[in-house]
């Protein structure tokens, strides 16, 4: 999972101000997409200026540093993305080539691309890109393929170039490029990944999610459509294209479970604070519990924690804390020991638990790395028992559309019953929201939803390769 973000400023080419503060401070918005890495691109229209490096958004930069960026970094219109890839492993196999945004050129100037999401099935692609005589760096980069094919192209204008493209990517994206004076924004034919466009007096955004448009006072106006293009140039939004015919709406609901910042207007406008405030009361309804107290799992839980816990009428206590480091487990590189890493996390406050029956909340549970040794942690501290709460349903199936848990072998819920899961989570009672509340809780019609890794039905065809 990534963010994207593409700023196009029409009162910053007079001089007056540059993309690039707007680009660090909106960009910090979605740097809970992707904390690997981090990039911005500006442009004045022919110039290119890159600045990419490891790490959370904006992480090592000095006041110092910033004064040099903002010298360097020049233009009106830009783009920032915050990585967190799924195919190279941040600290062991290094994949500068990686971190975006891309830079390559089209036609004899530079173009930057944004990309969130996961493209399988490329290899067409690719060998016509290798034929057009592009040298290929990296063996398993989606992203490079889309760039390759864009730079190696016979059309001549870009909008003609991704029609020709974009049909022939199997999965789901969202893209954001820049070239020449125009930001372009391009969704997959079902609107799996998110994009939405919003606007101020000083130009147009696009960007994965619109807690971003909040730092600059710029308004929703509306997600980019499955299948579409939109283009925007220095007067705004020049022209809505339609890539395919064949387009549907089926959202990821894991951004409303987890991904998304609750103040983010997603699907049909809807914030994922909406899902999680409805998915406590319904829980409340489905799995009551017996707890003196309502424990959240920093991070994810604490929405969910809020309504399920005033619903019920039982204090919602801190009773975790989180290292300000600020790791998010999920996302750390795979292989690496989760439960170890939730040690360094979290740690639990013996004065709130010790004696007490407690409930833990969580988002989601995914591999079962996690959960028992936060079990643990609260037994040592004090804890009489433990029950948690899940507040989606089981994930019983990989997702090959850019989350990272792409194989069945590492889902505790495809493997192991509720039961086995409860015993090895070494935990007293166990509940995960019902497949049904789920759905309700988002305040959407199950056909506008993805819910493939849920239940096996996928709305774009599962990679062969
Ligand atoms: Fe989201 Fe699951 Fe669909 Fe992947 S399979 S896009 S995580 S709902």
């Amino acid at each position: 999972m990534c963010g994207v973000l593409g700023i196009s400023c029409s009162n910053c080419h007079r001089g007056k101000q540059q993309v690039f503060p707007k680009l660090m401070t909106c960009g910090s918005d979605i740097s809970h997409r992707g904390e690997q890495a981090w990039g911005i691109v500006t442009s004045d229209g022919e110039n290119m200026f890159c600045h990419r490096q490891e790490g959370r958004f904006g992480e090592g930069i000095t006041e110092q540093k910033a004064e040099q960026l903002s010298r360097k970094m020049q233009g009106h219109i830009g783009l920032a993305h915050t990585l967190y890839s799924t195919i190279g492993k941040s600290g062991q196999k290094k994949q500068p080539r990686s971190i975006q945004p891309a830079v390559a050129e089209f036609k004899g100037k530079p173009f930057a691309l944004d990309y969130n999401g996961n493209v399988y099935n490329l290899s067409g692609l690719r060998k016509k890109a290798v034929a057009a005589g592009w040298k290929f760096k990296s063996k398993f980069s989606d992203t490079e393929v889309i760039v390759a094919s864009i730079a190696t192209s016979k059309q001549t204008d870009i909008i003609e170039v991704l029609k020709e493209v974009l049909p022939q990517l199997k999965g789901a994206f969202a893209l954001v490029i820049l070239y020449g004076n125009k930001i372009i924004g391009a969704r997959d034919s079902c609107g799996i990944r998110p994009l939405c466009v919003g606007y101020n007096d000083n130009g147009f955004i696009l960007s994965s999610e619109s807690c971003a448009f909040y730092p600059v006072g710029a308004k929703f106006i509306r997600e980019v459509r499955p299948g579409e293009i939109i283009v925007i140039g220095e007067k705004g939004i020049e022209k809505y294209v339609k890539w395919t015919d064949k387009t549907c709406c089926r959202f990821c609901i894991f951004e409303l479970i987890y991904f998304a910042r609750p103040d983010s207007r997603l699907c049909g406008g809807r914030t994922a604070y909406y899902y999680r405030n409805k998915a406590g009361l319904i829980m409340a309804k489905e799995s009551p519990v017996d707890a003196d107290l309502i424990i959240s799992v920093p991070g994810g839980g604490d929405l969910f924690a809020d309504a399920y816990a005033s619903e019920l009428g039982i204090p919602l206590r801190q009773g975790l804390f989180k290292n300000r480091l600020g790791i998010r487990t999920f996302m750390a590189s795979r292989g690496t020991d989760r439960g170890a890493l939730q040690r360094i996390k979290l740690h639990p406050l013996e004065e709130v638990i010790w004696g007490k029956k407690i409930c833990l909340v969580e988002d989601s549970l995914v591999r079962l790395k996690v959960l028992p040794e936060t079990a643990l942690m609260c037994y040592e501290a004090g804890a009489r028992e433990v029950h948690v709460r899940v507040f989606s349903a089981p994930i019983c199936y990989p997702c090959y559309y850019g989350v990272d848990m792409a194989t069945k072998t590492e889902l505790a819920a495809a493997n192991l019953s509720r039961e086995q899961i409860r015993e090895q989570a070494g935990v007293d009672s166990l509940a995960y929201l019902s497949f049904e509340g789920m759905i309700v809780a988002t305040g959407l019609s199950r056909d506008k939803l993805c819910l493939a890794c849920f239940n096996g039905d996928y709305p774009v065809e599962p990679p062969t390769e």
